[in-house]
């Protein structure tokens, strides 16, 4: 029922139409309208020259008014009404006007004007014998060249061949000599109206389906035009927007330069808020967030990046006022999680201005208080900058120092705690740039990470620690096992399992002389792969240890849900050992627990003979430390070695 109803309020016309139809309608009518009033004019131009020609000619002159009466009046309304309907279609058109009801007023007028004088002219023509074609070919302009709700045109095209035929069958047919019409006239007549009416509903139809296509297609480019450079979540602009706009900034606008500031927010602790609050409370955040920071900088360019980075482009007058602002408000928002806006400023120098460098220099100094408690703000100087350089060095020269050897083992010794002799060795990376002398791995490790490149050094520390093998074996030296750091990444950026494996075999090392470690914040991200990369490792022969053990995850966990060979407990345990009366019966613990889960347990960070003495009696089973030995190149851990200073274990000892 509902089906029907909706077909026939829709087949008639009823229903409701968007704005955008409704102006394609009107639209479409005005178009027609002036082609429509076009020929009106010249006809009806035409027909009064006719006329009066045919007057002179004839010197009928003195019947002026009954022809005036008879003819000229019916012409001149026509001409006029044409008039009307073109100037206001053309000054439509033209965008001169949008008055619709006005434009619809005269589109009824000139409608009813031409179905008039068409009636009126076809009753004159059918009294003489002649066709109806003057009130056909008015039907046709006025109801099929314009554009009719099926309803209106029902009424209006009905309701005058109704009137037409009514007229008609009153009259006297020349051709019969009787009142009425005849069969045939009447069936040929009701044709031409369902013709007519045809016509009507299928340019109703049309035109309407024309409409709606154009609408959904405005609207879909609409959507696409406003996305481009609007954020989803906020609504506030993105940073496609961001770049174009500052861009433009930057280069073209003649404005004070030295005034402009690049601002990067992040908000410290956004990660947490979101675990703990859901996605849902965590959007919220983002856009009153983004809408605060909008409103502090009403007539800055202002967008969201990217999560909880926010990145502005401003003037420098009053911005430290605003952030500072701004941060307390952030504050206010938080619940249990502590909130604090962290916010980097660049101000970008004549020479340096680029726009995706000066939102990285401001995102670099924000990261740089980043887990700074109460710092807000930090501006990009010269300390930064020497920083920056280095971090864009690295990422750019890590195949260089690679392929040029600049990437050195050192090699830190690791003893048993029964006799101190050396039991293994930790390889740590260092690079010997030219430029910047020894770097040690806390200058690019973090940054190889976020650029996700460390796979790169940790296959190259795979190589040279095998190749250390081979030589020092070849040569008949002494050699004890190593183990690697791997990162987390290595397992998802490249398949550094069947990489160790091939290396392995190429140099023809023992599987006992390759160990690694893990670090236990790795196994805190649930990712599948790791689980079974450290499965396989085993399988393969490889032992693996698990580095950091209790620098701050959640260490119990991981003892429950892996197997390790060793566990390497971290440093910071040792650094109140003088002084924090918990750190020993902790320490115990822990090695007592490796003892019940099978597991070899080693401490890092052995700096003093009382540690080691501590750590040998509770039975831990291995230490590590600047006790023994800092981290030195293979040569100089040898001549140590050589001098009596360090031994190695008998076990490795041919
Ligand atoms: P880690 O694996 O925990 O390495 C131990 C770090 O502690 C080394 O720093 C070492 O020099 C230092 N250390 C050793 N004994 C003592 C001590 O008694 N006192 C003190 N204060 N420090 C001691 P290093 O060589 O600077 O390495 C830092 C970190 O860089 C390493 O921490 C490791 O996580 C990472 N790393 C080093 N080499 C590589 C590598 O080849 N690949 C990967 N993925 N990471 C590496
Ligand atoms: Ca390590
Ligand atoms: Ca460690």
């Amino acid at each position: 029922m509902k089906k029907v109803m909706k077909w026939l309020t829709d087949g008639l016309g009823f229903e409701k139409q968007s704005k955008y139809v409704d102006d394609y309608f009107f639209r479409a009518n005005m178009r027609a309208s002036i082609y429509m009033s076009v020929v009106v004019i010249v006809i009806e131009i035409w027909m009064i020259i006719r006329l009066t020609n045919t007057i002179f000619a004839n010197n009928l002159q003195g019947n002026f008014m009954h022809y005036f009466e008879k003819y000229y009046i019916n012409y001149i309304v026509l001409l006029a009404s044409g008039i009307l309907m073109l100037s206001y279609s053309q000054a439509y058109i033209r965008g001169k006007t949008n008055n619709h009801i006005l434009g619809q007023c005269i589109k009824w007028v000139f409608t009813f004007v031409c179905i008039y004088f068409g009636i009126k002219v076809s009753i004159n023509d059918y009294s003489k014998g002649e066709q109806i074609l003057t009130f056909l070919t008015m039907e046709l302009f006025s109801m099929c060249l314009l554009t009719w709700k099926p309803i209106t045109a029902f009424i209006l095209s009905g309701g005058s061949y109704l009137y037409f035929f009514l007229r008609m069958n009153e009259m006297v047919a020349v051709n019969t000599g009787e009142v009425g019409t005849t069969l045939a006239t009447q069936i040929n007549f009701l044709t031409m109206w369902i013709s007519t009416m045809m016509v009507c509903v299928a340019n109703y139809n049309n035109t309407r389906l024309q409409a709606q296509k154009d609408e959904n297609l405005e609207q879909i480019n609409a959507y696409l035009s406003k996305i481009s450079v609007e954020d989803e979540l906020t609504g506030i602009h993105n940073m496609v927007y961001f770049r174009s706009e500052g861009e433009k900034v930057l280069h073209y606008v003649v404005t004070d330069k030295d005034n402009l500031l690049f601002l990067f927010f992040d908000i410290e602790n956004f990660k947490s808020y979101n675990e703990k609050y859901g996605f849902q409370a965590g959007n919220e955040l983002l856009i009153k967030t983004a809408h605060m920071i909008d409103e502090a900088f009403t007539g800055s360019l202002v967008s969201r990046f990217s999560d909880d980075h926010f990145v502005v482009l401003t003037s420098v007058d009053g911005a430290q006022n605003k952030i500072g602002q701004l941060s307390g408000e952030i504050k206010k928002l938080q619940k249990e999680v502590h909130l604090e806006l962290k916010c980097g400023a660049y101000k970008p120098t004549e020479d340096k201005a680029d726009i995706s460098q000066a939102c990285d220099r401001a995102r670099f100094a924000c990261n740089s208080i980043k887990k700074h408690y109460d710092r807000t703000l930090r501006f990009y100087d010269k300390s930064l900058e020497d920083k920056f350089q280095l971090k864009q060095y690295i990422v750019n020269n890590i195949d260089t120092a690679i392929e040029n050897g600049y990437i050195k083992v050192f090699y830190q010794p690791v003893v048993n705690t029964a006799d101190g002799s050396i039991c293994g060795l930790e390889a740590l990376a260092r690079w010997q740039d030219p430029n910047y002398g020894l770097l040690p791995p806390g200058a690019f490790i973090d940054i190889l990470e976020e650029y996700r490149q460390i796979y790169k050094l940790d296959m190259c520390m795979v190589e040279a620690v095998c190749k250390d093998y081979r030589e020092s074996v070849d040569s008949g030296k002494p050699f004890v096992p190593v183990s690697l750091n791997f990162s987390r990444l290595d397992f998802e950026l490249c398949d550094i399992v069947s990489y160790l494996c091939e290396t392995v075999e190429k140099y023809n090392v023992p599987k006992e002389f390759i160990d690694v470690e893990i670090t236990e914040s790795a196994l805190t991200d649930q990712q599948d792969f790791l689980p079974n990369a450290i499965k396989n490792l085993r399988s393969f022969g490889y032992k693996v240890w698990l580095d950091d053990f209790g620098s701050g995850y959640s260490s119990l966990n991981v003892l429950k849900d892996y197997f390790f060979d060793v566990l390497k407990i971290d440093m910071k345990f040792l650094t109140g050992f003088d002084k924090n009366e918990k750190t020993r019966p902790i320490l115990e613990n822990i090695v007592d627990l490796t003892k019940q889960l099978n597991m070899m347990s080693l401490t890092e960070g052995v700096e003093t003979k009382s540690q080691f003495d501590f750590l040998a009696n509770i039975g831990c089973n291995r230490a590590q430390g600047y006790l023994f030995s800092k981290p030195l190149p293979l040569e100089e851990l040898r001549k140590k070695i050589n001098s009596g200073e360090l031994k190695i274990s008998k076990e490795y000892l041919k």
